[in-house]
């Protein structure tokens, strides 16, 4: 049910989950475990539970470790406050308890992903793949998820998603090739997207890239002008983008708006 004090527990949930989130970006990429350490500060030092509180500590502590004084990076306060918005957002739009747990968990990951992308343009595969089989045990499950009433209709949503969403991104890759004659998108996001795919159906898929796409052009395109404006020559659009980003802020679009988020592409 949604109340003001099941969103605010919900917020202070999220963004505990968006700690260990950030946690897990910086820690996958170099092959460190995600449980084993606790946090630690740079400098080593343990970072005791009470100056490890999502949002608020950063914001006490000014950005600064009490240990030493370096610099907390602003990703945790950015990661934090967007794990609670997001939890919040996917809360407020489910349907059930169940819709709920699988959809934030679902945009966690894709949170992982698009950060991990941003850092190393890099997708890997535990995370692509492993989603993929999370999709199929979640139709095998809940085939609520998938708006359906029997397993086997669920499966079929499920798997149709997968193939339908590589198959897409596999044709964008040739087209790229041939348009751009270089490596335009990368096979991770073909992956990426089978998995996006599993999880939001063959429909989702397309949201999730033009919808995407749209968003992210949307949001880039301002800031883009001005450092040219401001900046003149010395401003250049960096070469290669990571294309996992767009793709998540389409997914969750999805996961918010479900259909009605396609149904304004259809009218425009
Ligand atoms: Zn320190």
């Amino acid at each position: 049910m949604i109340t003001a004090v099941n969103l605010f527990f919900v917020f202070i949930v999220g963004a505990c989950v968006g700690s260990f989130l950030c946690l897990c970006v910086c820690r996958i990429p170099s092959g460190k475990s995600i449980l084993f350490p606790g946090s630690t500060c740079e400098c080593g030092a343990a970072i005791p539970f009470w100056k490890n509180i999502p949002l608020l500590s950063w914001l006490l502590l000014r950005g600064k470790a009490s240990c030493c004084g370096r610099k907390i990076p602003f990703r945790y306060f950015e990661m934090e406050l967007m794990a609670a918005v997001m939890f919040v957002s996917v809360f407020a739009t489910s349907a059930s308890l169940a819709h709920f747990i699988i959809g934030s968990t679902f945009c966690s990951l894709l949170l992982v992903i698009a950060f991990i992308d941003i850092d190393t343009m890099e997708i890997y595969d535990a995370m692509s793949v492993g989603g993929m089989v999370a999709g199929i045990a979640v139709s095998l499950i809940f085939p609520q998820w998938y708006g359906e009433r029997s397993i086997a209709s669920s499966f079929v949503d499920c798997t149709i998603g997968i193939c339908f969403g590589s198959a897409l991104m596999l044709s964008i890759a040739a087209l790229g090739k041939i348009i751009l004659k270089r490596e335009a998108v990368g096979f991770g996001d073909v992956k990426l997207m089978g998995m996006i795919g599993g999880f939001i159906g063959w429909r989702g898929c397309f949201v999730a890239l033009f919808g995407g796409c749209f968003i992210s052009t949307a949001i880039a395109i301002p800031p883009l002008l001005v450092m040219k404006i401001i900046r003149r020559g010395a401003f250049k659009i960096p070469r290669e983008i990571p294309f996992a980003p767009f793709l998540v802020i389409g997914s969750i679009a999805h996961i918010l708006f479900g259909n009605r988020f396609l149904e304004f592409f259809l009218i425009v």
